[in-house]
């Protein structure tokens, strides 16, 4: 695996490879590594393209700066996982190199819709942060394929938005599965910050989202929507969002719809940690 911390640099071995007839595959993270990124590469490897790691904590999408402070940073461990899974690149900029006239100063789109609803409305200026920093990280590396996971359901309408936005119509956004635990907790980087109890309970969450699922034919969903609510307030949880929403385009559902493509989306807090989940229906 090359590492590159130059954007001059990256973009050189890349142009190189591309004269080689090497189509270019893009996993942007924010590092903290778990089995659900590791997939996305190991997707990327299937495909056989040259797989593109980039590891960056984005200030500019962080709406509450607690939580960037506290983003879990283990650089040492991710590039020991992403050597196992034969990642070929990895880009690890620093702040100054991405946004080198300060973090405002760089191109943003509008997301319309996609931005007023749920992650959206819950993190304002959110994805505002997350189109600009994978703008300018699709204009370095410039890839043919974009690997995405679904655990971040909106994120991926959002950039699949992004890329016609930037004149990239032959970008292949590829959307993977969300990679579990096994009791169902989606993982998440944010899972390493809760406490052994904490631990524990986060699996109602998936729990939820099964139930969801399965009374799809048996019960409307604001009788679902309500017991998912006081289960984990029971389990101490503040929730933010339980939602149905139709796959295609994120309109919100006060019911299921018959014949339609639909994702159950839920956003939860126990203590400081902030968890999101989704499934489809
Ligand atoms: P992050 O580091 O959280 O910004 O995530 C980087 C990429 O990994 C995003 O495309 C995420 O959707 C994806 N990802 C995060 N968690 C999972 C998971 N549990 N399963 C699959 N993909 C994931």
């Amino acid at each position: 695996m090359v590492i590159f911390k130059n954007i001059n640099d990256i973009k050189n071995y890349i142009s190189l490879k591309k004269d080689g007839k090497h189509r270019v595959g893009f996993i942007p993270t924010m590092g903290a590594l778990h089995a659900g990124h590791i997939s996305l590469i190991q997707k990327a490897k299937e495909d056989n393209v040259l797989a593109v790691c980039s590891i960056f904590v984005n200030p500019t999408q962080f709406n509450d700066k607690k939580d960037l402070e506290k983003y879990p940073v283990s650089t040492e461990a991710d590039i020991e996982l992403l050597l196992d899974a034969e990642c070929d690149v990895l880009f690890l900029p620093s702040v100054n190199e991405i946004y080198p006239d300060g973090e405002g100063n760089f191109k943003t789109y509008d997301f319309g819709y996609l931005d007023t609803i749920l992650e959206g409305a819950q993190r304002p200026g959110h994805f505002r942060g997350v189109g600009q920093v994978v703008g300018r990280l699709l204009e370095i590396v410039t890839p043919d394929h974009l690997y995405l996971g679904q655990k971040d359901y909106q994120q991926c309408m959002v950039l699949r938005k992004l890329a016609p936005m930037m004149g990239l119509n032959d970008l292949n956004v590829i959307i993977c599965p969300t990679t579990r635990e096994a009791d169902g907790l989606a993982m998440s980087s944010r899972n390493r910050r809760l406490t052994e109890p904490q631990r524990v309970v986060a699996a109602v969450i998936y729990q939820c989202l099964v139930s969801i699922q399965s009374k799809q034919f048996t019960s409307s969903f604001d009788i679902v929507r309500k017991e998912c609510e006081d289960l984990l307030a029971a389990k101490g949880f503040a929730t933010e969002y339980v939602a149905l929403a139709d796959a295609r385009d994120l309109t919100l559902l006060s019911d299921y719809k018959p014949h339609t493509p639909m994702v159950a989306l839920i956003a939860t807090r126990i203590g400081e940690i902030r968890l999101i989940d989704n499934m489809l229906v």
